[in-house]
């Protein structure tokens, strides 16, 4: 569908953009609902978002995702924040509406839902989380928000320890879970914490670019323990392989893209994405 003198525009902003799988998600879910809106990315700096916001209000543009590096520089300029965005202090979707910005994160709920459609059931259960960045408190909240009982957090004791510490005790105080926050050095209570778990979450860069590191001792994973990962690239970073080889089911980060990209379709256009044309043209299998 070509562009028409009614198209609306949504788009992508941060740095970089040109691998972004999301034009094509978004343009293709237009497409097949008949929808007469069109999705670009622009490379866009810390420094120029401001000036980017404005354009796109003039622009009387829809809304927009951000992603690297501006989920938190975004924060300053929204008028009103989901309850989501506000507890994970991150914001990935936005909305023009009503001559206001508003703000979303659709990362946490995007890894839920990644988790219900890989057959993966939450409620009740105990999660270990790896790293406490913006994925993993994105993920963190919405786990809280959303039914799941407790939360270990493990985390490098570094110069942001205690404020993920601080961040803990208010996503307790905001929901019926509770969030604890452990030092990643500590091998002998995450080993404890995993026995515990139902589910373990690595939300960390760690197994990227690194693709022979992991942060568990696969010693320490066993067969009823799922084992998931925010990566999708590799497919299979090596605590997937490390958890496959000891018999646990495994998700990797593929569809919390799919997911969390579904969630903003929807903030934009009232309607849901058409998750399996979606899977089929702009996720390939591994
Ligand atoms: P981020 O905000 O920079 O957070 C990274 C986290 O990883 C921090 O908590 C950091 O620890 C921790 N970390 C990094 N290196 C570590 C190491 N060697 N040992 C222990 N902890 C380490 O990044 P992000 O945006 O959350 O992204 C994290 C990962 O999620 C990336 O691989 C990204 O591609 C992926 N991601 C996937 C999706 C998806 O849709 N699948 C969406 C968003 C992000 P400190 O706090 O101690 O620095």
């Amino acid at each position: 569908m070509f562009p028409t003198g009614q198209t609306q525009l949504v788009c992508l902003l941060g740095s970089p953009v040109s691998h972004s799988i999301s034009p094509a998600m978004h343009n293709t879910s237009f497409d097949a609902l008949g929808l007469d809106y069109s999705y670009m990315a622009f490379d866009i700096s810390e420094e120029n978002i401001k000036a980017a916001v404005d354009a796109l209000r003039t622009l009387n543009c829809k809304g927009f995702n951000l992603t690297m590096p501006l989920k938190n520089a975004i924060i300053p300029y929204i008028d009103e924040l989901s309850e989501e965005a506000r507890l994970a202090h991150s914001v990935n979707t936005c909305l023009f509406e009503g001559g206001k910005l508003k703000g979303y994160t659709t990362d946490g709920i995007g890894f839920l839902n990644a988790m219900t459609d890989s057959g993966i059931d939450y409620k009740d259960k105990v999660i270990t989380v790896l790293g406490a960045g913006g994925a993993a408190t994105s993920i963190i909240v919405a786990a809280a928000l959303h039914g799941v009982s407790k939360i270990n957090v493990f985390k490098r004791k570094n110069s942001t320890f205690d404020s993920v510490v601080d961040f803990a005790d208010r996503i307790t105080h905001a929901s019926e879970c509770d969030v604890f926050v452990y030092d990643m050095a500590d091998a002998t209570l995450l080993e404890f914490c995993l026995q515990e778990s139902d589910i373990l979450i690595n939300a960390t860069n760690v197994g990227m670019g690194d693709e022979d590191k992991s942060l568990v001792p696969k010693e320490f994973l066993y067969k009823d323990l799922i084992v998931t990962d925010v990566i999708y690239h590799p497919a299979y970073t090596r605590l997937l392989k490390d958890a496959k080889a000891a018999g646990c089911k495994v998700m990797n980060g593929k569809y919390m893209l799919l997911y969390q990209g579904a969630a903003a379709f929807k903030i934009w256009t009232g309607q849901d994405m058409p998750i399996d044309l979606i899977k089929e043209k702009c996720f390939t299998e591994d």
